[in-house]
């Protein structure tokens, strides 16, 4: 059973929020789940089919900067528990605008905290990410944990940062039950093309060049997005009011290594890569130590990274439907 009767998932229609919302109405029955996206360019309501007319499930089209709705939709639901995903979360966009990351990441997230603290909301957990830290040294043994400094380095991690100090902010003034998740790259079907995975596969599917940065040796730490739901729910049902919990596979690979990965799923030549200029603020590594929440929740990735990125990729194969639409609201393609 499920601690909460009522729970609202913002960013729902996103990639992440999608597969929770999914995740939750597939594994506890007496449970409500309230979406609240505004539908951005990356959302797609299509990741929600199997769902939309489950009972169990409401959705709502705004904004989580409009503090009237999110208030009237926390009271209207009862809702018990708040799981913030909603935000703008592409790096590449954020050298274009980036003050829609501080508008809905930082102060988005901080009209939902007052909101959840209005409708004595149980619980506050936040969706937030590994890039907060900074960047570690490419050849070094270093780990992020719970308590590294917050440096982060690109709008996006910045305006991710400030809303932890807020979500934070709220457990010590105001008493609010908080918890904070910070994870690694997550990878899987449904997400938007604009990451990389996505976009190499679909390159690769249409023979088009896969775009490496120069510094093509840079890692992340990979994560499938539903060992990253299962986390998400441990947290919400064990997890303790005002701790953060880092949720990583300790699994990295570099950009050229996934180029390399994917080019031989899908039976295409070496030849298909091609070097770009760095993104500015390109990270070099961010690696998670993981061990809080493996060993007080009792938490571990199931999903065998050969078998997640075969699963991904044959996925977006058989689904050109659902992703050729996409191509020209994507920053990766314009
Ligand atoms: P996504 O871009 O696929 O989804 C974000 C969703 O938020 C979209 O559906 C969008 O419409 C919605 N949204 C944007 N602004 C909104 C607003 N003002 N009000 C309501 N909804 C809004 O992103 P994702 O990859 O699913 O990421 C979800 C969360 O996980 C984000 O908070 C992100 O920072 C975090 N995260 C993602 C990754 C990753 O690898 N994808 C890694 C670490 C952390």
């Amino acid at each position: 059973m499920f601690k909460y009767k009522a729970v609202l998932v913002t960013g729902g229609a996103g990639f992440i929020g999608s597969h929770f919302v999914k995740y939750l109405l597939k594994k506890y029955k007496g449970i409500k789940v309230v979406n609240v996206d505004v539908l951005s360019y990356c959302a797609n309501p299509e990741n929600l089919r199997e769902v939309v007319k489950d009972r169990r499930y409401k959705f709502y089209k705004a904004d989580i900067a409009d503090q009237w709705r999110m208030s009237q939709i926390m009271k209207k639901h009862r809702i018990g528990c708040v799981v913030n995903f909603a935000a703008e979360s592409n790096n590449n966009k954020a050298l274009i605008s980036p003050i829609d990351f501080a508008k809905t990441n930082a102060l988005g997230t901080a009209v939902l905290l007052e909101a959840a603290r209005k409708n004595n909301v149980k619980r506050f957990h936040h969706i937030s990410t590994c890039e907060v830290y900074g960047q570690l040294p490419l050849k070094s043994k270093a780990k992020f944990r719970e308590d590294s400094p917050l440096l982060p380095r690109t709008p996006y991690n910045a305006s991710k940062a400030a809303a932890e100090h807020i979500v934070r902010s709220y457990y010590h003034t105001f008493g609010l039950p908080i918890t904070i998740s910070n994870c690694g790259n997550n990878y899987g079907p449904n997400q938007f093309p604009e990451n990389i995975i996505p976009v190499f596969a679909i390159k690769a599917l249409l023979d088009q060049h896969l775009p490496m940065f120069a510094s093509k040796h840079n890692k992340r730490e990979w994560i499938y997005v539903t060992d990253h739901c299962r986390a998400i729910d441990l947290i919400l049902q064990k997890g303790k009011a005002g701790e953060t919990y880092n949720v990583g596979t300790g699994l990295e690979k570099s950009i050229i290594e996934i180029a390399d990965e994917i080019l031989k799923i899908l039976k295409k030549p070496k030849s298909l890569k091609k070097v770009v200029p760095d993104r500015a603020g390109h990270d070099t590594r961010y690696l998670l130590d993981s061990t809080k929440i493996k060993r007080e929740l009792g938490w571990k990735p199931k999903m065998a990274w050969q078998k997640g990125i075969r699963k991904t990729i044959e996925w977006y194969h058989d689904n050109p439907k659902w992703w050729k639409p996409l191509l020209k609201k994507s920053y990766a393609w314009k």
